[in-house]
């Protein structure tokens, strides 16, 4: 163990289970551009996610779901980088946070983008876990594809 990274954990954690336990942008959306069910059958995980577009960005967000912490909280934190977003920035969001999941090298730039999502990468330790912190954002780039054209 080195010293000093215990205390990191620490503090991600608390990140983690203030989402988990509070999370953000759960409320139904009435007419969502697109809306999307995605399940993780290895840990139960199961997360709906909707999206409301205002012309070329993501106006509204909303996640909800059951499942382990990781998967919830991911789904939480997940919603607040992407609101606001154009498509292709959420889907550069995603390849962003796959690699803190897969053990890329991300640079700090890359790191200040995805925000308090970076509360996650100690989860890269455990790879049976991935999948739980992948599943949000594999429904984002489903839910993504299936928005309506605009007009
Ligand atoms: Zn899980």
């Amino acid at each position: 163990m080195q010293s000093g990274l215990g205390d990191l954990d620490e503090l991600y954690q608390e990140v983690l289970l203030d989402h988990y336990r509070n999370p953000r942008n759960t409320d139904r959306l009435e007419e969502p551009a697109s809306e999307v069910d995605a399940v993780n059958p290895f840990c139960g995980d199961e997360i709906h996610m909707q999206l409301g577009m205002d012309g070329e960005r993501v106006a509204k967000i909303s996640v909800s779901g059951q499942g382990c912490s990781i998967s919830q909280a991911t789904g939480s934190l997940l919603t607040e980088i992407v609101e606001g977003k154009t498509p292709d920035e959420a889907r550069a969001l995603r390849e962003l946070f796959r690699g803190l999941m897969m053990g890329e090298d991300l640079t700090d730039d890359q790191l200040d983008e995805l925000e308090d999502s970076v509360a996650l990468q100690g989860v890269r330790r455990f790879p049976v876990r991935i999948k739980c912190a992948l599943l949000s954002w594999s429904a984002l780039s489903d839910a993504l594809d299936k928005v309506a054209p605009a007009g």
